[in-house]
């Protein structure tokens, strides 16, 4: 697995070097964001940690430009806590996932092993998030090898969380996107539905998948 890391704070790039090398990763560090953009476009890279904050090219730049360029690689943002809009910007720009500085670097490192995951599952369609699959070709659904059976609605919602593993997502946006409605009077349907999906994917499993974030909506994410 190799990541590229476009960080212009030599002693945070440094620091997540060090993390990343001892999970046996292959690491490059590149301290200007139009480098970056260029390392990013031409290396074969399974995931890219961006800052947001580079000389050179400002981050959501290069990301845009990774985008336009269709590379598909996974990139996580790295922000400041009070860029509460770039990491917005930076998820509508295509960013996979964020993480607000300063953070813990298991936290990153979990990040980055769901990251490699999902790049990985995205080659032959397949999603996966810890022993959760969904093949959206047959539409099946297993845990842990076990076949689970979804109504239309619990499928719909389930991949979508699933194709966004790792993100919390909003009971608008999950209207939106599974529901294709508005959210006025929809808010307690979601909350039925996840709880549909939670008995079949989550109960009397050791690690519960699905997990709710008081006041903004829902995340499924690898524990
Ligand atoms: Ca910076």
């Amino acid at each position: 697995m190799r990541v590229l890391v476009i960080e212009d704070e030599a002693k945070v790039a440094s620091f997540i070097r060090r993390a990343l090398e001892e999970e046996s990763y292959a690491v490059d560090v590149c301290d200007d964001g139009a480098k970056g953009l260029d390392l990013g476009q031409n290396g074969s890279y399974d995931l890219i940690i961006l800052d947001l904050m580079l000389p050179g090219l400002p981050g959501i730049e290069v990301l845009k430009g990774l985008r336009k360029e269709k590379v598909q690689t996974p990139v996580l943002i790295l922000t400041a806590r009070s860029q509460v809009e770039q990491k917005v910007r930076g998820l509508d720009a295509g960013a996979d996932d964020y993480l607000t500085k300063p953070f813990a670097i298991e936290e990153l490192l979990a990040r980055a092993r769901a990251l490699f995951r999902r790049g990985v599952g995205e080659v032959t369609g397949i999603l996966q998030v810890d022993d959760l699959v969904l093949n959206p070709a047959t539409r099946e659904v297993t845990r842990g090898g076990q076949r689970i059976e979804l109504t239309a609605k619990e499928y719909a919602l389930l991949e979508y969380l699933m194709r966004h593993a790792g993100r919390v997502l909003t009971r608008p946006m999950i209207v939106e996107h599974v529901w294709n409605m508005d959210f006025d009077s929809f808010t307690n349907v979601i909350d039925v539905y996840v709880n549909y999906l939670r008995n079949k994917i989550d109960r009397g499993r050791e690690r519960k998948l699905i997990q709710t974030v008081r006041g903004s909506g829902y995340v499924l994410r690898a524990v």
